[in-house]
């Protein structure tokens, strides 16, 4: 019995965490999703007792989105990909899938994922809660924009289609929403072929200043390459990379570059097979080296003149010791909206091209004072951010009070709050995220 109760506590404790590691809630009951009516049952139970309800993906957001304290946590990632690939090259794919898994088998059909993040073992359901960007959101935008129609299970049990053109409001806030109105069961989400080889080119700014002005031309492009784009901080300097996918080097998309990618010496070009998959070797290996430590992660995302001021105002932060302890990396992506009549009203994108760049710290377990630096300089990211019109992304650190939201989300924060009354009065379901 004491062996059982033991065992039960492991299980639990090690749905205490996610990826910051610096919180722990403990849920009191911990379920694996399976199918539309056992979720529904386990949801109806969870009222019946007044347990809070909370789901995890594969709980890498890094400020306790995924966690729950005392109540129900479905747990919903599997690696079995559970997918059909539709006739129109679309896919009809469940959420619990991992990104890794979903990719390999597409690849093996000829197919691809449209964006995809630079590390792979995320769950669909999860990124698309958040909004999901990439190296080829610079052309393709978010996963959020490729999602076709969703089946979505109300916090009451019950299940629904929704898309664009049904249920829309729903749809609207299911995704980038960090699922308050609902767990996304299964998607469908449009596919692109297969492109196994990339041509990148490397471009080095000397300062974030620089770097900043080096995308300026991208707000006047239209053309369909370069289609891969992020940029990494490394020993002072920007380094960009650009990418164009093509299929074998006889197609038409071999080396045709464009803008400033004209100028790159070949000696800063490569081709690479599975680009993809080779960001997030390099990932993986890079986040398991800092497996005892806190992971204190933001993203900003602003327009261009706002982006060009945040990372001017970071420019001269850097110099500060206080700001680099324990930052161990800055990323950034440019990530396009497409033009269309339904937008994302809690997803972070905030112009037609938005540019985002994230501040990752890494602090050892046990060091109190370098985590709450961190955080404050997180505090003050987040305050540039807003000053300069901006949005965080919602899956990292963030410590802001209900009036910022409030001003942040405008409407869209009232209309979330009614639908949230509506479909869960309790207040059971994904509680404490907004
Ligand atoms: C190493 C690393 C690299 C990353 N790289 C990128 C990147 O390149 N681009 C990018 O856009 N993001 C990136 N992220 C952020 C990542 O997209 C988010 O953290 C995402 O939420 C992770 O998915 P998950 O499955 O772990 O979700 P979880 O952390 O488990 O959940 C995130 C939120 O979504 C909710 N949720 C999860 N599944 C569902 C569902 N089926 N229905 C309703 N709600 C649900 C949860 O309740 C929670 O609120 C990265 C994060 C890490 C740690």
């Amino acid at each position: 019995m004491k062996l059982q109760r033991k065992k039960k506590i492991k299980k639990l404790s090690e749905y205490s965490k996610d990826f910051g590691q610096f919180l722990e809630k403990t849920p009191l009951r911990v379920v694996k999703a399976t199918r539309e009516d056992q979720i529904a049952r386990c949801l109806k139970m969870a009222r019946a007792e007044s347990l809070s309800v909370s789901v995890r993906g594969a709980g890498h957001s890094s400020n306790g989105q995924s966690l729950n304290e005392g109540g129900l946590l479905f747990l919903n990632f599997s690696r079995r990909p559970r997918f059909k690939l539709l006739e129109n090259g679309c896919v009809e794919v469940l959420t619990q899938t991992c990104w890794y898994d979903l990719e390999k088998a597409l690849n093996r059909l000829g197919r691809s994922v449209p964006v995809m993040t630079k590390y792979l073992n995320l769950s669909v359901g999860g990124t698309l809660s958040v909004g999901g960007y990439g190296v080829r959101s610079l052309v393709q935008g978010g996963q959020i924009d490729h999602v076709k129609r969703l089946r979505l299970i109300l916090p009451e049990g019950k299940a629904l289609s929704c898309s664009p053109h049904k249920n829309s409001k729903l749809f609207q806030y299911a995704l980038a929403g960090l699922g308050q109105v609902g767990m996304i069961e299964e998607v469908v989400m449009k596919t692109l072929p297969y492109h196994p080889l990339t041509f990148l080119y490397f471009l080095e700014s000397k300062s974030l200043s620089h770097y900043a002005a080096s995308l300026e031309w991208l707000l006047d492009w239209k053309e369909e390459v370069p289609d891969h784009f992020s940029a990494s901080f490394c020993k002072g300097k920007m380094i960009s990379t650009y990418g164009v996918g093509f299929s074998s080097i006889d197609s038409k998309r071999f080396g045709r570059i464009s803008g400033p990618l004209t100028k790159v010496p070949s000696q800063n070009t490569k081709v690479i097979q599975d680009y993809h998959f080779a960001l997030h070797s390099v990932q993986n290996e890079w986040v398991s080296r800092f497996q005892k430590h806190f992971r204190v992660w933001g993203d900003y995302f602003l327009d261009y003149k706002g982006f060009c001021k945040f990372l001017n105002y970071v420019e001269g932060e850097l110099k500060k010791s206080h700001f680099s302890q324990g930052l161990e990396a800055i990323y950034s992506v440019v990530m396009r909206r497409p033009q269309r009549r339904l937008f994302f009203p809690l997803e972070a994108r905030v112009s037609p091209l938005t540019f985002g760049v994230g501040f990752y710290y890494m602090i050892p377990w046990k060091r109190s004072d370098p985590l709450k630096n961190a955080k404050r300089m997180h505090d003050r990211l987040l305050e540039k951010c807003l000053e300069y019109g901006g949005r965080p992304y919602l899956f990292g650190y963030q410590a802001w009070g209900e009036s910022i939201r409030r001003q942040v989300y405008g409407e869209a924060y009232e209309e979330l709050m009614k639908l949230r009354q509506k479909l869960d009065p309790q207040g059971l379901f994904q509680g404490g995220k907004f």
